[in-house]
């Protein structure tokens, strides 16, 4: 049997007017701000006027550590937001919106797949309703009134071999990594070495998703550190006096965007961080608003359970003063193959005994969440190909763990797919039953914060870490920094730093490279292995088959 490509699903949606689905959630046409027919921005005014209301439960979607073989976050965010609005709840989703620049590597769409998705992806993929392209200026405009102050005789006392604000553009361009600026002459300013990074990966990214409001963005982006002097003092944004016009170019990104599922029902997409040196979930104000406008919020962490999910509540949850009332570890036969060892290339076949051996993995996660006093059900995210013994074997494990595994089929399906996972959810969401606390209190040393993430949640048995390293972290909690969390980035392909280490391994070290400050985001990076901010092409990147049908239709973009 033939399946359709995301793509075709999605071109064949039945999408109702935006301000229908505003409806649903009890936003008036007043308080939307329409993007084309099926895209809105929620204004600010109706947020703030919804303040009192009392919250929806949240219900946070992670996963094991990812494969190749794909696992389905998103989809199952969307598919279980879907099956909850079918079982007659009031239900929405929120994720995160997409970087244009990787569609046109290798990436599939950040917007769900199958019969689970958000619609309309294409826009969602691309340039949507200009967010992406406000971060971009607001970061660029801080990097030229940088290099205009150094021009026009730096009374800052910049050391311009120290500036560490770089520049952003949304796009894999392997060619911008390093640069060098300024070059042509004397009007042209100080030759230095500088740089490109992707725009999700700009601390304006990572602010723009944590802040509260407009004002707490403008404290935060003036909080960011631009660049040293030569006693390595900090020289900050606000020093160089652009977090005011910065704040301008971002007012109307800082509103979250609603659109529909395939099902018509509302999702907010907004906010798309790093999810290795940031924290890689949608935007705190699109989930706060959510959770004043619908009972249960659906939401995605990016990355397996031990990144995403360990962020989303140690950073997300503590900043913004979240309580998740469940939490939905997704896995599929195959990734728990892979995890067992099975290669991309058998996973077709039945491999029951492997499928037992991988879920070492989904074991681990399943506990590790739990430690956060959060109850957990385990999604299977079913594939045609999966057999009833493999997805049985999977049952069974969670079982004898003491929690609960639920097959849903919401790609194929749609919500009728994804009800009864949807029933099991809401039935725990509504016992109350989370006791829900961050693994490791804001006043805990920064290097203990590490040593609690690396043994409690990935088990390892010891931080290496240069005394550089550790003289850094004590510099900064001298500086006032030590009440923040720390972010972690590391490989998602496993609990340790080597991909390469799938199941459940116990038995290793986790050394930390660098650390790095983001005083505006509010967070210490704790870079544990190669991270590559800027992304390059493959040798065939999907752009070269990407085109405009004689219909006007996008083609090859998933
Ligand atoms: P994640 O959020 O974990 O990165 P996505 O939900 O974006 O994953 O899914 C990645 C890809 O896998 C998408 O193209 C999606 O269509 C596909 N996919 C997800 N679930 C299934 C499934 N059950 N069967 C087939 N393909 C799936
Ligand atoms: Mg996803």
């Amino acid at each position: 049997m033939a399946f359709k490509t995301d793509i075709e699903i999605a071109r064949e949606a039945k999408k109702k007017p935006i301000q229908e689905i505003g409806a649903k959630l009890g936003i008036s046409s007043d308080d939307l701000l329409p993007y084309g027919h099926d895209k809105a921005k929620v204004s600010q005014s109706f947020i703030n006027s919804v303040q009192d209301r009392k919250d929806g439960k949240l219900i946070l979607v992670t996963a094991i550590n990812p494969t190749p073989a794909g696992e389905g976050k998103t989809t199952t965010t969307v598919g279980l937001g879907d099956g909850l609005n079918r079982i007659g709840k009031n239900a929405c989703v929120c994720i995160r919106e997409a970087s244009l620049g990787p569609n046109f590597g290798m990436k599939g769409g950040a917007a769900g797949g199958g019969y689970a998705q958000v619609v309309p992806m294409e826009e969602m993929n691309l340039h949507f309703t200009g967010d992406f392209h406000a971060i971009t200026s607001a970061h660029n405009l801080l990097s030229a009134m940088i290099d205009n102050h150094i021009y026009w005789g730096n009374a800052l006392e910049i050391d311009t071999r120290r500036v560490v604000w770089r520049r952003v553009v949304d796009m894999n361009d392997r060619a911008l990594r390093t640069i060098t600026a300024s070059l042509g002459g004397v009007s042209n300013g100080f030759p230095r070495e500088a740089g490109f990074d992707i725009t999700v990966a700009s601390e304006v990214m990572a602010i723009l998703c944590l802040a509260k409001n407009l004002e707490d963005l403008q404290e935060r982006l003036g909080s960011m550190i631009v660049a040293h002097r030569r006693d390595r003092s900090p020289v900050y944004c606000r020093d160089i006096k652009a977090d005011g016009a910065m704040t301008v170019l971002l007012k109307d990104a800082m509103q979250p965007n609603i659109v529909q599922t395939l099902e018509n029902n509302p999702a907010f997409v907004h906010g798309g961080p790093f999810a290795n040196i940031a924290h890689g979930c949608n935007s705190v104000i699109a989930t706060t608003t959510a959770l004043k406008l619908a009972d249960y919020v659906v939401t995605e962490a990016g990355f397996g359970a031990d990144l995403g999910a360990e962020k989303f509540l140690n950073i997300k949850c503590r900043k913004a003063g979240l309580t998740p009332s469940v939490v939905v570890v997704v896995a599929t036969v195959r990734a728990m193959k892979m995890n067992g060892g099975v290669a991309k290339a058998d996973l077709g076949d039945e491999n029951v005994a492997a499928v037992e051996k991988g879920c070492a993995n989904l074991g681990r996660h399943v506990e590790n969440v739990k430690s956060f006093g959060v109850p957990v059900v385990v999604a299977i995210n079913h594939f045609v190909t999966d057999t009833d013994a493999e997805v049985q074997a999977i049952k069974d494990f969670v079982a004898a763990q003491g929690a609960e595994a639920v097959l849903s089929r919401h790609w194929e399906l749609g919500s009728e797919g994804s009800a009864e996972l949807a029933t099991r959810v809401a039935e725990i969401a509504d016992a109350d039953m989370a006791n829900f606390a961050p693994i490791y209190p804001d006043d805990m040393p920064l290097f203990q914060k590490i040593e609690a993430i690396a043994k409690r949640i990935y088990r390892a048995d010891d931080v290496l870490a240069d005394q550089k390293i550790r003289n850094q972290l004590k510099d900064w909690e001298a500086q006032g920094y030590g009440h923040l969390p720390v972010c972690m980035a590391k490989t998602q392909y496993s609990f340790t730093t080597d991909p390469d280490r799938r199941g459940a391994p116990v038995g290793f070290s986790v050394p930390v490279r660098e650390v790095r400050l983001s005083a505006g985001a509010g967070f210490v990076v704790v870079i544990c292995g190669e991270i590559m901010t800027m992304p390059g092409l493959p040798r065939v990147p999907s752009a070269e088959n990407i085109k405009l049908n004689a219909d006007g239709d996008v083609e090859g973009l998933f």
